[in-house]
Formats: C-alpha cells, sequence, structure tokens
C-alpha cells in the first residue's frame, strides 16, 4: 500500500456488488476473481460484500493470498488460481481448506506425498488448452485421473483459461480451446472423475455459449468494465457501473505566458497565456509517466488535459477554459484521476487507452494506494 501520497481511492463496494449480481443473472454459479487484492479494490473487503449477495467461491491467485482470505475470516470456498509453490503453500491446502488446481507431474506428486501425513484432499486440475502457461494437456487427463483413482487426493474441479475471448471474430479461437477442454473432461470422465467444469472468463461467460459449463470465472465485469467494448454488456440485464474512483490535490494554480514551457524536458509549450494547475500525483504513484501529454483528469467537473511531462509526485493540467468561465481553481481542490463528477467522468477505458494500457492494469495500479470505502 503506497502511503508517501495524497492520493484517496474511493471503492463503491454496491456498485462491485450490482455488477456481480448482473452476472447471476446470465450464469449459474459464478466465481468472482479478488486475486492481486481484488484487481486493487481490496481483497477482503470485496469479498465480504459478495458475500452478501450469495457468492459462495472465491478465486485468488497464489495459494497464500487465499491463506490470508481465510485467515481473515471468509469461510466459503476459496480457489487459488495459480497452484501452490512452496511447501509452506501445500501445507496450507490442509491447514486453510484452499481448493487449488494442480497443473503439472511434479507438483501432483508432492502432493500426493503430503496427503499422505495430512489426508484426503479436495483439487483441481488446470489443461492447458492453449494459453501455453500452465496445466497438463488434455491428452494427460485420462493418466492424471489413472494416478489419482482410488485414493484420497480427489478431483473436484477441472479448469482452463481462453486467450482471446474477448477479442471480436475470434469464435473459432475460443471454440477450439472449448473442444480442447471437453477433451480433458472425458478423459476425467473415463476414469469416473465427474468433476465442476470452469472455463469461463468474464468475457466467456458474456458472449461464449460453449464455454459457460459449471461455473465461470469473473473477473473485469466485476470492476465494471466489458472487455468486450459493449458486446457483452448487452447481453446482462443492465448496465455495468464503476467501482473505483482515484483523486488527487491541487497544490498550486498559476499562469503560463505563451511561449511559456512547463515540467522536464520542456515537452510542452503554451501557444497562448494559459493558466496551469499542478495536481499532487506522479508515476511513484502508480500514474502512468505514459499520460504526459496525453491523459486528462476531471476538475469541477470538467475534463482538463495533462500539459508536459508527469513526473514523480506531480504532473500539470491546463485548467485555462474554466477559470475563463470564472470556476475558481484553488489549491486544495480535488483533481480526479478516474471517475468523477459531471457529464464526463475519467473511464477506466480513457486511462487506458491513454496509457498504452488495459483496464486491468490500471486497476491494479492505481488500486494500490490508500483506499476508502463508501
Ligand atoms: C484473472 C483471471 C480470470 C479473470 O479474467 P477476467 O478477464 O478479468 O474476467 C479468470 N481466470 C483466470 C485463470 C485468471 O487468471
Amino acid at each position: 500500500m503506497i502511503d508517501y501520497n495524497k492520493l484517496r481511492v474511493r471503492i463503491h463496494l454496491d456498485n462491485l456488488r450490482h455488477n456481480y449480481r448482473l452476472f447471476t443473472k446470465i450464469h449459474d454459479r459464478v466465481i468472482p476473481v479478488i486475486k492481486s487484492d481484488a484487481y486493487g479494490h481490496g481483497l477482503v473487503e470485496v469479498a465480504s460484500a459478495l458475500e452478501k449477495d450469495g457468492a459462495d467461491t472465491f478465486a485468488v491467485g497464489f495459494v497464500h493470498e487465499a491463506a490470508k482470505l481465510r485467515r481473515a475470516g471468509c469461510d466459503k470456498r476459496i480457489l487459488a488460481l495459480l497452484g501452490p509453490i512452496s511447501d509452506e503453500d501445500i501445507q496450507s491446502l490442509w491447514t486453510d481448506r484452499i481448493l487449488t488446481p494442480i497443473s503439472h507431474w511434479a507438483q501432483l506428486r508432492r502432493v500426493l506425498a503430503a496427503s499422505e501425513q495430512n489426508g484426503p484432499l479436495d483439487i483441481g486440475l488446470k489443461f492447458d488448452t492453449g494459453m501455453r502457461r500452465l496445466g497438463f494437456l488434455p491428452e494427460e487427463a485420462g493418466e492424471v485421473a489413472a494416478l489419482l483413482k482410488g485414493g484420497n487426493v480427489t478431483p473436484v474441479m477441472a479448469t482452463s483459461h481462453l486467450a482471446r475471448a474477448d477479442e471480436p471474430g475470434r469464435e473459432k479461437d475460443v471454440a477450439l480451446q472449448a473442444r480442447r477442454f471437453q477433451a480433458a473432461l472425458d478423459g476425467l470422465a473415463g476414469a469416473g472423475f465427474v468433476v465442476e467444469a470452469n472455463l469461463a472468463n468474464s468475457a466467456g461467460g458474456m458472449v461464449h455459449e460453449n464455454c459457460r459449463m459449471d461455473s465461470m470465472r469473473l473477473g473485469i465485469g466485476l470492476y465494471g468494465c466489458d472487455p468486450l467494448e459493449g458486446a457483452g454488456e448487452e447481453r446482462l440485464p443492465g448496465k455495468l457501473l464503476p467501482a473505483m474512483e482515484v483523486t488527487a490535490p491541487v497544490m498550486q494554480v498559476h499562469p503560463l505566458k505563451r511561449g511559456e514551457s512547463i515540467s522536464y524536458g520542456w515537452t510542452f509549450t503554451a501557444e497562448r497565456d494559459a493558466m496551469v494547475a499542478i495536481v499532487g500525483v506522479g508515476y511513484a504513484d502508480n500514474y502512468s509517466r505514459a499520460l504526459s501529454n496525453r491523459g486528462e483528469m476531471v476538475l469541477h467537473g470538467r475534463r482538463v488535459p495533462i500539459r508536459g511531462r508527469v513526473c514523480m509526485q506531480m504532473t500539470a493540467v491546463d485548467v485555462t477554459e474554466l477559470m475563463g468561465e470564472g470556476i475558481e481553481v484553488l489549491p486544495g481542490d480535488e483533481a480526479w484521476l478516474l471517475g468523477g463528477p459531471g457529464e464526463h467522468p475519467v473511464t477506466p477505458e480513457d486511462l487506458a487507452e491513454w496509457g498504452n494500457t488495459i483496464t486491468y492494469e490500471a486497476f491494479c495500479l492505481l488500486g494500490q494506494n490508500r483506499r476508502e470505502y463508501v
């Protein structure tokens, strides 16, 4: 958590809950993905909010993040998507009751060895259907099942991840992964293991019928973004709402005369007499330097463009128009880096586009600043 700055991240838990409920209307079992501190929205806070809407499983990343959620008092099923890495992780599967997908032979052997001391354990199995990151190959499913048959380590879930579910026109690639996943499920079924089939992410669960299966993993949609830029949202019975807003204070306001340049490198020169506000945010606060001369903020309900380079803890915005209309901008005013009042709040999609990234990264980075819940 970054604590050396004046940023405030406001999380609207009611909007998160609204987004979750929208997905439960189109899917029977929605697993909120709250890895990486709930994409910067807060692991424990988000989990407790969604429990009120009936979420019965939460997906996180590494096993120790799952253990943290368990030890914070969460009593639901917790799925650690990334699998056990250390001996401590493996022990935690029993002591903290963590479900995790096992993705390769050496890992499986370690879990089997540990089960001799610790007793029975339910596990998941991860299959690599095309991402080429983690997982058994679908054709290994029969062999894995044969090894587990009759033992005290039982597969209860099979999972895989889609590479191109959020790209329009890539139905064939998605279908190929769904077919490979089905082959893995068939391999397990051949040995008598009928497991919870879990393939779709947000995009998959919204638009790809062949990926719905028993449960879906809801990440970015939960935080209010449509990974399909509108094509996904139209399948939902309502609008997704943004859950994160971020503000920083104005520090000083002054003129920038025609011909004067501003900030490191003098990359912006005023073409006419202007007024600038210096806002107390920079790249040390995970506000990307890529936003230099590209991004915008919201001040007094209006968009204001960034002038010159984003510095470590300061960024200048042009407030000429605002002040020309008699709106006073003063030190201490709040500038919105994300969200904001007025007709044109900064959307996560805006921030991602200006910074050459995706909404996921914008959330994870800005969410590392001090949060408050409303
Ligand atoms: C992060 C993640 C998700 C969530 O994806 P979204 O696109 O955010 O819905 C689902 N599954 C796995 C394995 C993930 O790592």
